[in-house]
């Protein structure tokens, strides 16, 4: 929030806890006028330094979401137990070794693939030959299905919900939802996954439903759903000083590919790396972090500074949800 501010004037805004006197006695040997002036600085001014910065960060910015990968998880398929050489295109860990790949700031992410604990399969087998793994029909069989028991968080409402199938000719699939152990499945939608989350359903079952004419054609293969709930949306404003005369007339011009563009944003975030990036919420512009400085002195983070660049159409930061 902002505060008015006098110009040429200090305004104390913060303070932290009493002022009693200090006994300040040099003559003494046990006076420790460093540790004085580290006491002032951690519980004075470096919080109202903190505040100052946030309030000056917040004067401009696009408002962006945070995508930062995963350092836990389950391993992905797609790479043979060898963590280290995940395939760098695949979309169920995005090339980072770890199911779902990154995590969206104020959002849950489930990955429903072969790793996931809860599962149940009909007439379907999962294909370890193929990296990451998939499921395909039995192949005697023309029609099964996958269900899966998700649990819904406490959450605003459903963000993404994305099936990875590839269907040959004359082939087919089908999505289905049906509360905890009730049968009564229907098609899956957005309506229907929030009348679960308004209702206060804990858990959900999610079917695919894989067909397929005859048994002599290729069977339709699943690899993975995608899930995404928003718990609480979090943006934040990302300064790009050099771009800032685009936000009077609601544009975003990004600069040419591969250039790099100076940032600045608030302590709030959290932690940052070289590994995330960014999402500009009105445009969907992405942009990832290719350099990154915390200002924390004596550990008290006054924010971050560093630079970005623009996602290119062919890197897989463009194809996560
Ligand atoms: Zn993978």
């Amino acid at each position: 929030m902002l505060r008015q501010r006098q110009k040429g004037c200090v305004i104390r805004t913060h303070t932290t806890g009493r002022r009693d006197p200090v006994r300040t006695d040099p003559l003494d040997s046990t006076f420790d006028p460093e540790g004085y002036v580290r006491k002032t600085a951690t519980e004075e001014l470096l919080p109202d330094a903190q505040e100052m910065t946030d309030d000056a960060l917040n004067v401009a910015g696009f408002p962006a979401y945070i995508y930062r990968k995963r350092k836990c998880g389950r391993y992905c398929s797609c790479n043979d137990k060898h963590f280290y050489t995940p395939n760098s295109e695949c979309l169920v860990c995005f090339g980072t070794g770890r199911v779902g790949g990154y995590d969206k700031s104020g959002f849950q992410t489930d990955v429903l693939d072969v790793s996931y604990p809860k599962q149940s399969k009909y007439n379907v087998i999962i294909n370890p030959n193929v990296k990451p793994n998939h499921y395909e029909l039995n192949p005697v069989k023309i029609e099964g299905v996958v269900v899966f028991e998700v649990p819904i968080p406490k959450c605003q409402y459903i963000d993404k919900l994305i099936c990875y199938v590839s269907t040959p000719k004359n082939t087919s699939f089908e999505m289905f939802v049906a509360p905890e152990s009730s049968n009564n499945f229907q098609p899956a939608t957005r309506e229907l996954i929030n009348s679960y989350i308004n209702g206060g359903v804990s858990k959900m079952q999610l079917q695919v439903t894989l067909k397929r004419d005859n048994t002599t054609i290729e069977s339709p293969t699943l690899t993975h759903v995608y899930v995404r709930w928003a718990v609480s949306p979090q943006s934040f404003l990302l300064n790009l000083p050099n771009l800032t005369k685009s936000i009077a007339g609601g544009d975003f011009q990004l600069p040419d590919i591969f250039e790099t563009i100076e940032m600045e944003i608030t302590h709030k975030v959290g932690e940052l790396s070289t590994e995330d990036f960014f999402e500009i919420v009105k445009t969907g512009d992405r942009l990832k972090i290719t350099e990154i400085t915390a200002h924390d002195p004596i550990h008290i983070n006054l924010g971050y500074s560093g630079s970005v660049r623009p996602v290119t159409d062919f890197e897989v930061y463009k194809s996560i949800p």
